[in-house]
Protein backbone atom coordinates (compact mmCIF):
# COMPACT_ATOMS: atom_id res chain seq x y z
CA UNK A 1 0.00 0.00 0.00
CA UNK A 2 2.72 2.82 0.21
CA UNK A 3 4.66 2.34 -2.81
CA UNK A 4 3.60 5.48 -4.28
CA UNK A 5 4.05 7.40 -0.92
CA UNK A 6 7.61 6.43 -0.67
CA UNK A 7 9.60 8.99 -2.47
CA UNK A 8 7.37 11.32 -0.18
CA UNK A 9 8.85 9.64 2.88
CA UNK A 10 11.46 10.22 5.27
CA UNK A 11 12.86 7.91 8.38
CA UNK A 12 10.64 9.42 10.33
CA UNK A 13 7.58 8.76 8.39
CA UNK A 14 8.50 5.25 8.18
CA UNK A 15 8.93 4.63 11.87
CA UNK A 16 5.74 6.57 12.31
CA UNK A 17 3.97 3.58 10.18
CA UNK A 18 5.10 1.32 12.26
CA UNK A 19 3.75 2.66 15.30
CA UNK A 20 0.40 3.57 14.27
CA UNK A 21 0.36 -0.19 12.18
CA UNK A 22 1.26 -1.77 15.88
CA UNK A 23 -1.91 0.57 17.73
CA UNK A 24 -4.56 -0.57 14.95
CA UNK A 25 -3.29 -4.14 14.84
CA UNK A 26 -3.06 -4.13 18.63
CA UNK A 27 -5.66 -1.88 20.53
CA UNK A 28 -8.09 -1.45 17.43
CA UNK A 29 -8.76 -4.34 15.34
CA UNK A 30 -9.10 -6.85 18.43
CA UNK A 31 -12.29 -4.74 19.19
CA UNK A 32 -13.77 -2.99 16.13
CA UNK A 33 -16.54 -5.84 15.48
CA UNK A 34 -18.18 -5.26 18.75
CA UNK A 35 -17.62 -1.67 18.71
CA UNK A 36 -19.49 -1.45 15.49
CA UNK A 37 -22.32 -3.68 16.76
CA UNK A 38 -22.48 -1.32 20.09
CA UNK A 39 -22.15 1.96 17.77
CA UNK A 40 -19.48 3.53 20.07
CA UNK A 41 -16.49 2.90 21.17
CA UNK A 42 -14.42 3.40 24.96
CA UNK A 43 -14.16 6.93 25.15
CA UNK A 44 -10.51 6.03 27.02
CA UNK A 45 -9.14 5.52 23.43
CA UNK A 46 -8.73 8.94 22.63
CA UNK A 47 -6.03 9.22 26.14
CA UNK A 48 -4.64 5.94 24.77
CA UNK A 49 -4.72 7.45 20.85
CA UNK A 50 -2.79 10.70 22.56
CA UNK A 51 -0.18 8.48 24.61
CA UNK A 52 0.61 6.42 21.66
CA UNK A 53 1.38 9.53 19.34
CA UNK A 54 -1.18 8.67 17.34
CA UNK A 55 -3.85 11.10 17.58
CA UNK A 56 -2.45 14.59 16.61
CA UNK A 57 0.68 13.49 14.52
CA UNK A 58 0.05 16.92 12.54
CA UNK A 59 -0.60 19.18 15.39
CA UNK A 60 2.12 21.97 16.82
CA UNK A 61 4.71 20.11 19.59
CA UNK A 62 3.58 23.10 21.74
CA UNK A 63 -0.01 22.42 21.87
CA UNK A 64 0.42 18.44 22.88
CA UNK A 65 0.58 17.38 19.04
CA UNK A 66 3.20 15.49 17.07
CA UNK A 67 4.58 18.30 15.28
CA UNK A 68 4.64 16.27 12.02
CA UNK A 69 3.84 17.16 8.78
CA UNK A 70 0.72 16.39 6.11
CA UNK A 71 2.22 12.48 5.17
CA UNK A 72 2.30 11.79 9.01
CA UNK A 73 -1.40 12.37 9.13
CA UNK A 74 -1.59 10.04 5.52
CA UNK A 75 0.17 7.96 7.27
CA UNK A 76 -2.12 7.77 10.21
CA UNK A 77 -5.32 8.17 8.05
CA UNK A 78 -4.08 4.33 6.28
CA UNK A 79 -2.73 2.46 8.95
CA UNK A 80 -4.98 3.34 11.45
CA UNK A 81 -8.14 1.73 8.98
CA UNK A 82 -6.19 -1.35 9.67
CA UNK A 83 -8.34 -1.10 13.07
CA UNK A 84 -11.13 -2.26 10.60
CA UNK A 85 -13.33 0.09 11.75
CA UNK A 86 -14.01 3.82 9.96
CA UNK A 87 -16.41 4.80 12.91
CA UNK A 88 -13.34 4.33 15.26
CA UNK A 89 -11.28 6.36 12.69
CA UNK A 90 -13.51 9.19 11.90
CA UNK A 91 -14.49 9.73 15.60
CA UNK A 92 -11.02 9.75 16.76
CA UNK A 93 -10.34 12.45 14.04
CA UNK A 94 -13.70 14.83 14.74
CA UNK A 95 -10.85 17.04 16.26
CA UNK A 96 -8.85 17.48 12.57
CA UNK A 97 -11.74 19.54 11.89
CA UNK A 98 -12.65 20.99 14.34
CA UNK A 99 -9.92 22.37 15.67
CA UNK A 100 -8.33 23.99 12.71
CA UNK A 101 -10.65 27.23 13.63
CA UNK A 102 -9.38 27.70 16.73
CA UNK A 103 -5.63 27.00 15.68
CA UNK A 104 -6.08 29.90 12.88
CA UNK A 105 -8.55 32.16 14.53
CA UNK A 106 -8.10 31.74 18.05
CA UNK A 107 -6.04 33.28 20.68
CA UNK A 108 -3.21 31.71 22.51
CA UNK A 109 -5.58 31.91 25.56
CA UNK A 110 -7.77 29.63 23.65
CA UNK A 111 -5.39 27.55 21.91
CA UNK A 112 -4.56 26.45 25.85
CA UNK A 113 -8.01 26.22 26.75
CA UNK A 114 -9.29 24.47 23.56
CA UNK A 115 -6.82 22.77 21.78
CA UNK A 116 -4.56 21.56 24.49
CA UNK A 117 -6.94 19.51 26.10
CA UNK A 118 -8.42 17.79 23.05
CA UNK A 119 -4.57 16.77 21.89
CA UNK A 120 -3.79 15.18 25.47
CA UNK A 121 -7.53 13.18 24.40
CA UNK A 122 -8.68 14.30 27.45
CA UNK A 123 -11.99 16.07 25.92
CA UNK A 124 -13.91 15.62 22.64
CA UNK A 125 -14.49 17.90 19.97
CA UNK A 126 -16.57 18.25 17.19
CA UNK A 127 -17.52 20.91 14.20
CA UNK A 128 -21.02 22.23 13.21
CA UNK A 129 -21.34 23.92 9.92
CA UNK A 130 -24.43 21.52 8.47
CA UNK A 131 -28.29 22.52 9.63
CA UNK A 132 -31.73 20.78 9.17
CA UNK A 133 -32.18 23.23 6.43
CA UNK A 134 -29.03 23.61 4.64
CA UNK A 135 -25.84 21.72 4.05
CA UNK A 136 -24.21 21.91 0.50
CA UNK A 137 -24.91 25.77 0.67
CA UNK A 138 -22.93 26.89 3.56
CA UNK A 139 -24.01 30.59 3.23
CA UNK A 140 -27.45 30.11 3.58
CA UNK A 141 -26.08 28.96 7.09
CA UNK A 142 -29.46 30.31 9.80
CA UNK A 143 -28.36 29.44 12.61
CA UNK A 144 -27.63 33.02 14.76
CA UNK A 145 -25.30 34.44 17.07
CA UNK A 146 -27.14 37.53 18.40
CA UNK A 147 -25.20 40.05 20.96
CA UNK A 148 -25.97 39.73 24.44
CA UNK A 149 -27.89 42.91 26.14
CA UNK A 150 -26.70 41.80 29.51
CA UNK A 151 -22.82 41.97 28.29
CA UNK A 152 -20.25 41.38 25.64
CA UNK A 153 -21.07 37.86 24.70
CA UNK A 154 -23.57 36.37 22.36
CA UNK A 155 -26.62 34.10 22.46
CA UNK A 156 -27.03 31.16 19.77
CA UNK A 157 -29.93 30.23 18.77
CA UNK A 158 -30.42 27.65 15.80
CA UNK A 159 -29.61 23.55 15.26
CA UNK A 160 -26.96 21.92 13.22
CA UNK A 161 -26.95 18.16 11.88
CA UNK A 162 -25.22 15.25 10.80
CA UNK A 163 -22.74 16.28 13.36
CA UNK A 164 -19.49 13.48 13.73
CA UNK A 165 -18.96 12.73 17.42
CA UNK A 166 -21.53 15.68 18.43
CA UNK A 167 -23.29 13.51 20.70
CA UNK A 168 -20.52 13.10 23.45
CA UNK A 169 -18.70 16.43 22.38
CA UNK A 170 -17.22 18.44 25.28
CA UNK A 171 -16.55 21.37 22.94
CA UNK A 172 -18.49 21.84 19.74
CA UNK A 173 -17.21 24.73 17.11
CA UNK A 174 -20.01 25.95 15.62
CA UNK A 175 -20.64 28.42 12.93
CA UNK A 176 -23.10 30.85 13.00
CA UNK A 177 -24.68 33.64 11.96
CA UNK A 178 -23.18 37.14 13.71
CA UNK A 179 -24.66 39.47 10.16
CA UNK A 180 -26.53 39.76 7.02
CA UNK A 181 -24.13 39.19 4.36
CA UNK A 182 -24.52 35.44 3.21
CA UNK A 183 -20.20 35.02 3.65
CA UNK A 184 -19.13 37.68 5.18
CA UNK A 185 -21.80 37.41 7.72
CA UNK A 186 -20.67 34.10 9.37
CA UNK A 187 -18.48 33.55 12.83
CA UNK A 188 -16.93 30.52 14.56
CA UNK A 189 -17.80 30.12 18.18
CA UNK A 190 -16.77 27.75 20.95
CA UNK A 191 -19.85 25.76 22.71
CA UNK A 192 -19.01 23.49 25.80
CA UNK A 193 -20.85 20.83 27.12
CA UNK A 194 -23.58 22.01 29.92
CA UNK A 195 -23.81 25.54 28.82
CA UNK A 196 -26.96 26.31 29.49
CA UNK A 197 -29.82 25.70 26.46
CA UNK A 198 -27.30 23.58 24.72
CA UNK A 199 -28.63 20.41 23.83
CA UNK A 200 -27.99 16.85 21.87
CA UNK A 201 -31.41 16.43 20.51
CA UNK A 202 -30.90 13.40 18.71
CA UNK A 203 -28.57 10.96 18.03
CA UNK A 204 -28.46 9.48 14.15
CA UNK A 205 -28.32 5.89 12.50
CA UNK A 206 -26.43 5.68 9.82
CA UNK A 207 -25.70 3.35 6.72
CA UNK A 208 -22.14 2.91 7.82
CA UNK A 209 -19.37 4.71 10.31
CA UNK A 210 -21.17 3.19 12.81
CA UNK A 211 -18.44 3.25 15.68
CA UNK A 212 -18.45 6.72 15.23
CA UNK A 213 -21.26 9.06 17.19
CA UNK A 214 -23.64 11.60 14.71
CA UNK A 215 -25.60 14.04 16.31
CA UNK A 216 -28.31 16.68 15.60
CA UNK A 217 -28.07 19.35 18.44
CA UNK A 218 -30.15 22.42 19.23
CA UNK A 219 -29.07 25.84 20.70
CA UNK A 220 -32.28 27.55 22.33
CA UNK A 221 -30.23 30.84 23.25
CA UNK A 222 -26.95 29.69 24.30
CA UNK A 223 -24.84 32.22 25.82
CA UNK A 224 -21.38 32.22 25.21
CA UNK A 225 -19.15 34.77 26.43
CA UNK A 226 -17.37 36.62 23.60
CA UNK A 227 -14.02 35.38 24.85
CA UNK A 228 -15.67 31.92 22.73
CA UNK A 229 -15.70 33.96 20.01
CA UNK A 230 -12.61 32.73 17.82
CA UNK A 231 -11.49 35.38 15.25
CA UNK A 232 -13.58 39.11 14.33
CA UNK A 233 -17.10 38.83 13.66
CA UNK A 234 -17.27 37.86 9.46
CA UNK A 235 -13.84 35.76 9.97
CA UNK A 236 -15.94 32.18 9.57
CA UNK A 237 -16.70 31.28 5.80
CA UNK A 238 -12.70 32.29 4.63
CA UNK A 239 -11.57 29.84 7.57
CA UNK A 240 -14.09 26.86 6.83
CA UNK A 241 -12.97 27.12 3.47
CA UNK A 242 -9.61 26.40 4.60
CA UNK A 243 -11.15 23.62 6.63
CA UNK A 244 -12.63 21.91 3.95
CA UNK A 245 -9.28 21.23 1.96
CA UNK A 246 -7.71 19.06 4.92
CA UNK A 247 -11.13 17.47 5.61
CA UNK A 248 -11.27 16.35 1.80
CA UNK A 249 -7.55 15.60 1.94
CA UNK A 250 -8.48 12.91 4.82
CA UNK A 251 -11.74 11.96 3.03
CA UNK A 252 -9.90 11.19 0.01
CA UNK A 253 -7.09 9.34 2.11
CA UNK A 254 -10.03 7.12 3.82
CA UNK A 255 -11.07 6.15 0.30
CA UNK A 256 -7.87 4.97 -0.58
CA UNK A 257 -6.84 3.33 2.14
CA UNK A 258 -11.01 1.31 2.45
CA UNK A 259 -9.89 0.15 -1.31
CA UNK A 260 -6.25 -0.46 -0.52
CA UNK A 261 -7.72 -2.72 2.76
CA UNK A 262 -10.66 -4.26 0.60
CA UNK A 263 -8.30 -5.32 -2.25
CA UNK A 264 -5.69 -7.00 0.80
CA UNK A 265 -8.35 -8.69 2.04
CA UNK A 266 -9.69 -9.71 -1.21
CA UNK A 267 -6.45 -11.10 -2.35
CA UNK A 268 -6.06 -12.78 0.72
CA UNK A 269 -9.35 -14.65 -0.19
CA UNK A 270 -8.31 -15.54 -3.42
CA UNK A 271 -5.19 -17.56 -2.19
CA UNK A 272 -7.60 -19.83 0.35
CA UNK A 273 -11.25 -20.03 -1.06
CA UNK A 274 -11.53 -22.72 -3.93
CA UNK A 275 -14.27 -23.03 -6.29
CA UNK A 276 -14.54 -26.15 -8.58
CA UNK A 277 -11.02 -27.33 -7.26
CA UNK A 278 -8.62 -24.39 -7.42
CA UNK A 279 -8.14 -21.64 -5.56
CA UNK A 280 -10.04 -18.43 -6.54
CA UNK A 281 -6.80 -16.43 -7.86
CA UNK A 282 -6.72 -19.42 -10.66
CA UNK A 283 -9.60 -18.25 -12.43
CA UNK A 284 -9.54 -15.24 -14.78
CA UNK A 285 -12.15 -13.66 -14.00
CA UNK A 286 -11.52 -13.23 -10.81
CA UNK A 287 -7.80 -12.62 -11.75
CA UNK A 288 -8.50 -9.48 -13.57
CA UNK A 289 -10.71 -8.31 -11.13
CA UNK A 290 -8.29 -8.29 -8.58
CA UNK A 291 -5.48 -6.91 -11.31
CA UNK A 292 -8.52 -3.94 -12.12
CA UNK A 293 -8.74 -3.08 -8.47
CA UNK A 294 -4.88 -2.79 -8.02
CA UNK A 295 -5.03 -0.31 -11.28
CA UNK A 296 -7.92 1.53 -9.62
CA UNK A 297 -6.12 1.83 -5.86
CA UNK A 298 -2.49 2.65 -7.41
CA UNK A 299 -4.11 5.64 -9.64
CA UNK A 300 -5.99 6.52 -5.98
CA UNK A 301 -2.67 6.45 -4.17
CA UNK A 302 -0.67 8.34 -6.78
CA UNK A 303 -3.17 11.48 -7.23
CA UNK A 304 -3.91 11.34 -3.59
CA UNK A 305 -0.08 11.65 -2.50
CA UNK A 306 0.62 14.57 -5.10
CA UNK A 307 -2.26 16.82 -3.79
CA UNK A 308 -1.07 15.74 0.11
CA UNK A 309 2.55 16.89 -1.45
CA UNK A 310 1.03 19.81 -2.61
CA UNK A 311 -0.46 20.56 0.67
CA UNK A 312 2.39 19.94 2.61
CA UNK A 313 4.32 22.39 0.35
CA UNK A 314 1.62 25.30 1.44
CA UNK A 315 0.42 25.57 -2.24
CA UNK A 316 -3.72 26.48 -2.82
CA UNK A 317 -5.15 23.60 -4.13
CA UNK A 318 -8.80 24.05 -3.90
CA UNK A 319 -9.64 22.53 -7.16
CA UNK A 320 -6.91 19.37 -6.62
CA UNK A 321 -7.93 17.79 -3.54
CA UNK A 322 -11.54 18.53 -4.78
CA UNK A 323 -11.12 15.84 -7.50
CA UNK A 324 -8.68 13.82 -5.87
CA UNK A 325 -11.81 13.34 -3.02
CA UNK A 326 -13.46 12.60 -6.03
CA UNK A 327 -11.24 10.28 -7.86
CA UNK A 328 -10.71 8.62 -4.17
CA UNK A 329 -14.47 8.24 -3.73
CA UNK A 330 -15.27 6.84 -6.99
CA UNK A 331 -12.68 4.35 -6.90
CA UNK A 332 -13.38 3.39 -2.78
CA UNK A 333 -16.89 2.48 -4.34
CA UNK A 334 -16.06 0.24 -7.04
CA UNK A 335 -12.79 -1.59 -5.11
CA UNK A 336 -14.99 -2.06 -2.35
CA UNK A 337 -18.05 -3.52 -3.92
CA UNK A 338 -15.88 -5.78 -6.21
CA UNK A 339 -13.83 -7.14 -2.81
CA UNK A 340 -17.26 -8.12 -1.55
CA UNK A 341 -18.50 -10.03 -4.95
CA UNK A 342 -15.30 -11.96 -4.67
CA UNK A 343 -16.00 -12.99 -1.01
CA UNK A 344 -19.59 -14.51 -1.98
CA UNK A 345 -22.04 -15.06 0.18
CA UNK A 346 -19.55 -14.21 3.26
CA UNK A 347 -19.38 -10.55 1.62
CA UNK A 348 -22.55 -9.94 2.84
CA UNK A 349 -22.11 -11.18 6.06
CA UNK A 350 -21.58 -8.82 9.34
CA UNK A 351 -18.80 -10.58 10.67
CA UNK A 352 -16.77 -9.49 6.97
CA UNK A 353 -14.35 -6.55 6.82
CA UNK A 354 -14.84 -5.87 3.49
CA UNK A 355 -19.17 -5.66 4.07
CA UNK A 356 -18.13 -2.53 6.36
CA UNK A 357 -15.77 -1.17 4.00
CA UNK A 358 -18.10 -1.17 1.51
CA UNK A 359 -21.25 0.45 3.63
CA UNK A 360 -18.29 2.79 5.11
CA UNK A 361 -17.57 3.98 1.48
CA UNK A 362 -21.16 5.13 0.91
CA UNK A 363 -20.07 8.36 2.46
CA UNK A 364 -17.12 9.86 0.49
CA UNK A 365 -18.91 11.15 -2.17
CA UNK A 366 -21.33 13.05 0.52
CA UNK A 367 -19.29 14.37 3.51
CA UNK A 368 -16.84 17.16 3.48
CA UNK A 369 -18.59 18.25 0.47
CA UNK A 370 -20.45 16.11 -2.06
CA UNK A 371 -19.42 14.81 -5.51
CA UNK A 372 -21.26 17.62 -7.34
CA UNK A 373 -19.89 20.07 -5.22
CA UNK A 374 -16.60 19.08 -5.89
CA UNK A 375 -17.27 19.35 -9.63
CA UNK A 376 -18.57 22.52 -9.11
CA UNK A 377 -15.41 23.47 -7.44
CA UNK A 378 -13.26 21.81 -10.03
CA UNK A 379 -15.26 23.82 -12.93
CA UNK A 380 -14.75 27.30 -11.36
CA UNK A 381 -11.18 27.00 -9.87
CA UNK A 382 -10.23 23.70 -12.18
CA UNK A 383 -11.43 24.79 -15.78
CA UNK A 384 -12.01 28.39 -15.43
CA UNK A 385 -16.21 27.98 -16.14
C1 LIG B 1 -21.88 10.50 8.43
C2 LIG B 1 -21.86 11.98 8.21
C3 LIG B 1 -21.02 12.76 8.99
C4 LIG B 1 -21.01 14.15 8.85
N1 LIG B 1 -20.25 14.91 9.70
C5 LIG B 1 -20.41 16.26 9.69
C6 LIG B 1 -19.77 17.06 10.69
O1 LIG B 1 -19.03 16.57 11.55
N2 LIG B 1 -20.03 18.40 10.69
C7 LIG B 1 -20.83 18.99 9.77
O2 LIG B 1 -21.02 20.21 9.82
N3 LIG B 1 -21.44 18.26 8.79
C8 LIG B 1 -21.26 16.91 8.75
N4 LIG B 1 -21.87 16.13 7.78
C9 LIG B 1 -22.71 16.81 6.79
C10 LIG B 1 -22.18 16.77 5.36
O3 LIG B 1 -21.08 17.64 5.22
C11 LIG B 1 -23.36 17.15 4.44
O4 LIG B 1 -24.28 16.07 4.48
C12 LIG B 1 -22.94 17.42 3.02
O5 LIG B 1 -22.19 18.61 2.94
C13 LIG B 1 -24.16 17.55 2.09
O6 LIG B 1 -25.10 18.44 2.60
P1 LIG B 1 -26.65 17.99 2.70
O7 LIG B 1 -26.69 16.67 3.35
O8 LIG B 1 -27.42 19.09 3.30
O9 LIG B 1 -27.10 17.79 1.19
P2 LIG B 1 -27.75 18.92 0.25
O10 LIG B 1 -26.91 20.12 0.24
O11 LIG B 1 -29.18 19.06 0.61
O12 LIG B 1 -27.65 18.21 -1.18
C14 LIG B 1 -28.58 17.22 -1.63
C15 LIG B 1 -28.16 16.78 -3.03
O13 LIG B 1 -28.20 17.91 -3.92
C16 LIG B 1 -26.93 18.09 -4.54
N5 LIG B 1 -26.64 19.51 -4.72
C17 LIG B 1 -26.77 20.51 -3.79
N6 LIG B 1 -26.36 21.68 -4.32
C18 LIG B 1 -25.96 21.41 -5.59
C19 LIG B 1 -25.42 22.21 -6.65
N7 LIG B 1 -25.20 23.52 -6.51
N8 LIG B 1 -25.12 21.59 -7.81
C20 LIG B 1 -25.34 20.27 -7.99
N9 LIG B 1 -25.84 19.47 -7.03
C21 LIG B 1 -26.14 20.02 -5.84
C22 LIG B 1 -25.93 17.45 -3.57
O14 LIG B 1 -24.73 17.12 -4.23
C23 LIG B 1 -26.73 16.25 -3.08
O15 LIG B 1 -26.64 15.22 -4.03
C24 LIG B 1 -21.85 14.76 7.86
C25 LIG B 1 -22.65 13.96 7.05
C26 LIG B 1 -22.68 12.60 7.23
C27 LIG B 1 -23.59 11.78 6.36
Amino acid sequence: MSSFLDPYLDDSHRVFRELCRRFAEEQLAPHAEAWEEAGSFPRELYAQAADAGVLAPTWPEALGGGGGDTFHGVIAGEELLRGESTGVVVGLGSLQIALPPILHLGTPEQHRRFIVPVLAGEQIAALAITEPGTGSDVAAVRTRAEPDGDGDGYRITGSKTFITSGVRADLVVVLARTGDDPHGGLTFFVVERGMAGFEVSRALRKTGWWASDTAELHFDGVQVPASHRLGDEGSGFSALMRNFEGERLMLAINGTALAALSLEHALAYAHQREAFGRPLKKLQVIRHKLAEMQTQVASAQTLTYAVADRMRRGEPCISEVALAKNHASLVARDVCWEAVQIFGGMGYMRETVVERFARDARLLPIGGGTQEIMNEIICRFGLGL
